[in-house]
């Protein structure tokens, strides 16, 4: 039957890892990843020599491993989370720039009509001021 930690230290000098799993529990019971982080979480292998030591009979190496799946977890959901949030952000300037290329083409090709328009306009307006009788330049 598992029992509460009393602190008695005695799991400590048992981990070849060197780390304290007594405050690596308390940090994680804290609900505090990244302070059990800070403690070396990441280092623990699972081995369970702490368990053997400790009197509560606590499942200290299954928690360590349980928490540190957990951690390596949602950085991997953070890291896709960033990249697709890259790829979103690098496709949105992409459509923007194809969009401000159309745009700028539709403004050129409407600045050519109205130009062609007022030649044509301006070749118009002379030939109605020239006298019947005179001929084109050829
Ligand atoms: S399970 Fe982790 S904390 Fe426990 S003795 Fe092994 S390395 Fe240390
Ligand atoms: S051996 Fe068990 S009871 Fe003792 S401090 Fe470590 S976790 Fe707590």
């Amino acid at each position: 039957m598992i029992q509460p930690c009393i602190r008695c230290g005695e799991c400590a000098p048992a981990c070849p890892a060197d780390l304290d799993p007594q405050r690596l529990l308390a940090a994680l019971r804290r609900d505090e990843p990244s302070a059990a982080q800070a403690l070396g979480l990441q280092d623990c292998t699972g081995c369970a020599a702490c368990d053997a030591r400790c009197p509560s009979g606590i499942p200290l190496a299954a928690r360590f491993t349980a928490a540190r799946d957990a951690l390596r977890q949602e950085r991997q959901r953070q890291a896709f989370a960033e990249i697709s949030r890259q790829r979103f952000e690098a496709r949105d300037a992409r459509l923007r720039r194809r969009e401000e290329e159309l745009a700028a083409e539709r403004e050129r090709q409407r600045a050519a009509n109205a130009s062609a328009q007022a030649v044509a306009a301006a070749l118009a307006r002379a030939r109605a001021k020239r006298p019947p009788d005179a001929k084109d330049p050829a």
